[in-house]
């Protein structure tokens, strides 16, 4: 607002560093990722933009004025081209490299898998033969197979 630069006084809050009152918020953008169980399976794709050989649940960013719930199926919709049931949330995770909110849902999916042009290929995976990463989309997958009994093996990200 003034041109003097920014700075972080207080943890997670960068203001002006003069007086003129500007705070940058910054504030972290909210995204659905689903756990899509597909035939009693989870649903795990490639995106095309990924260089490497990782599968994740399906996220999404909320869109303008749409609910979580609203965009958990709408993205198994274009994604997947799959009809989600009613979404039930498994929790809320931060993921700060992205200044994200991942909100973590798991649906029950029906119809014939077809990929959008933003994944490139898919796999199925029986739920006790998962695994999570310890991200906030990993840790929705992880807490979600918790309430099936099932405590999965953390893999590393690097
Ligand atoms: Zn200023």
């Amino acid at each position: 607002m003034c041109a003097e630069p920014l700075v972080e006084r207080k943890a997670n809050r960068i203001e002006c560093a003069a007086a003129c009152g500007f705070v940058n918020y910054d504030n972290p953008i909210p995204v659905a990722a689903i756990v899509v169980e597909y035939e009693g399976k989870i649903v795990f794709a490639h995106n095309s933009a990924w260089q490497r050989d990782f599968y994740g649940i399906i996220t999404g960013f909320v869109d303008h004025r749409e609910g979580p719930e609203d965009c958990a199926v709408r993205e198994v919709k274009e994604e997947l081209n799959l009809d989600a049931g009613p979404p039930t949330l498994i929790g809320v995770y931060p993921f700060q490299q992205l200044n994200q909110i991942i909100i973590g849902y798991h649906v029950t999916a029906t119809g014939n898998i077809t990929l959008n042009e933003e994944l490139d290929r898919y796999k199925l995976v029986a739920p006790e033969e998962c695994v999570a990463w310890p991200t906030g989309t990993g840790y929705a997958l992880r807490d979600w197979l918790r309430t099936q009994g099932i405590e999965p093996e953390m893999i590393k990200l690097r």
